[in-house]
């Protein structure tokens, strides 16, 4: 579905990221993986490899414009485009308010929002210049309902739907279509780090009866990457088995 296409996926190194490259590749895309070092873009690769995947990867700093510039315009001049962009990156958390500090607050909004703000105004040019192309950004379930915890994963995400919506209708006349996935619970990780006290009720609200897998949300991402989406933008896709938490 992807037939020599570039993608470049930030935080691809594990997670839904790391299944959307596998995906993406399988789909004949050439696949750019962005992690925070060396040996975690290491790894991911090692994974891949196993499958005879061979994806190129970089640890940019994603809250250093500078960097980011530079890792594009690398990138620009070893594959000449980049068709599509996934802003994945991202961090969650779940401490009441009072207990949340400052740094712990900026540093989701830097990572959730910041990050795809840099990525994303890095990339655009060039996909002006390749008159189209492709962003999706991962948001999440809470974008919608909120948590009753951890006030700036959600805060960070609604801000991602925004970023997604108004973006959609900027870039629309340039042939560029921007979309979110909003996915539910997600067995990675990220889902693996929080408490079953935590887990086992959310997963209760589920009616589909499931956790999510990284490969639900993958497939999505495909979807939207492709042309069977043309005509698909300013969309935020719930990936989520109808939980509704
Ligand atoms: P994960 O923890 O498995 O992966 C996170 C990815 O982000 C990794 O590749 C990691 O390298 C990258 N990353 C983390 N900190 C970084 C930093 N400082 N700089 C650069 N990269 C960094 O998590 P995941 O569940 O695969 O999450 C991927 C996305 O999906 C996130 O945006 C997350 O908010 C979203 N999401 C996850 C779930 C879920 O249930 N797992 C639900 C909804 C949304």
């Amino acid at each position: 579905m992807l037939e020599g296409k570039v993608v470049v996926i930030t935080g691809g190194t594990r997670g839904i990221g790391l299944e959307t490259a596998k995906l993406f590749a399988k789909n004949r895309a050439k696949v750019i993986i962005f992690g925070s070092k060396k040996e975690s873009v290491d790894k991911a690769q090692a994974i891949l490899a196993k499958d005879n995947i061979t994806v190129t990867g970089y640890f940019p700093n994603l809250n250093n414009p500078e960097e980011i510039k530079k890792t594009i315009t690398e990138i620009i001049t070893k594959f000449k485009k980049i068709d599509i962009l996934i802003n994945n990156a991202g961090i969650s958390a779940n401490k009441k308010i009072e207990e949340t500090s400052y740094e712990e607050f900026t540093n989701i909004i830097n990572l959730n929002v910041i990050a795809m703000f840099n990525v994303t105004k890095a990339t655009v040019p060039y996909m002006k210049e390749n008159k189209g192309g492709v962003i999706l950004n991962t948001s999440s379930m809470v974008s919608i309902y909120g948590q009753p915890s951890g006030v700036g994963y959600p805060t960070s995400k609604f801000a991602v739907n925004g970023f997604t919506k108004s973006l959609a209708r900027e870039l629309a006349p340039s042939n560029i279509r921007v979309n979110a996935v909003a996915p539910g619970v997600i067995n990675t990780d990220m889902v693996a780090s929080l408490p079953k006290e935590v887990i086992e009720p959310l997963v209760k609200t589920v009616p589909l009866g499931r956790i999510g897998s990284p490969s639900d949300v993958a497939n999505a991402f495909l979807f939207l990457a492709s042309d069977m989406a043309s005509y698909i933008t300013g969309e935020i896709l719930s990936v989520d088995g109808a939980a509704r938490s």
